[in-house]
């Protein structure tokens, strides 16, 4: 089925629409359901590798998570659910990054967070807003944080595992 690029983005709007394109163009909503259309077989295999290990409910490789509203900004359909053990996509972000940019152009339609996750995407907005001193201050404050974070985190049984 021929269908253009404007069109694909034209019917994101809502969840049904995105479920019915889907449909139409014969794919579910897992990215392996399209991997046939991907050339390189490393990159095929790292996603059905995904598919089958990622529970995250947001995962921002799943076709139906992230859609368009009325003027065309990025919305997402299905929120996050407290408690989920499995939050976090499988794939880091420059791996999910890789992926988007080796995707056929009308896959890349059916991904327009272009594989990023709310989260992320929100990031990256803030940091775009910041001067480049208050960035790097942000960046700074945050990667302290995530240290101490993972201090706390650390069980004793864990100490020699990660001494580098
Ligand atoms: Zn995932």
């Amino acid at each position: 089925m021929q269908i253009s690029g404007e069109e694909i983005r034209k019917r994101q709007r809502t969840l049904k629409e995105k479920t019915e394109l889907l449909k139409e163009l014969g794919l579910g909503e897992e990215l392996s359901s399209a991997a046939s259309l991907i050339e390189d077989k490393s990159i095929r295999e790292t996603i059905e590798r995904h598919d089958d290990r990622c529970s995250y409910n947001a995962c921002p490789l799943n076709f139906l998570s992230f859609g368009l509203d009325e003027k065309g900004e990025l919305l997402q359909f299905r929120t996050y659910i407290p408690g989920d053990p499995s939050r976090h996509c499988t794939l880091n972000r420059q791996t999910r990054e890789m992926i988007y940019s080796k995707l056929p152009l009308v896959l890349q339609e059916l991904l327009p967070n272009k594989a990023l996750s709310d989260y992320e995407i929100a990031e990256d907005k803030k940091l775009a807003a910041m001067t480049p001193e208050e960035r790097e201050a942000y960046l700074k404050a945050k990667e302290e944080r995530f240290k101490k974070y993972l201090e706390s985190a650390k069980q004793p049984k864990l100490k020699e595992v990660s001494s580098n």
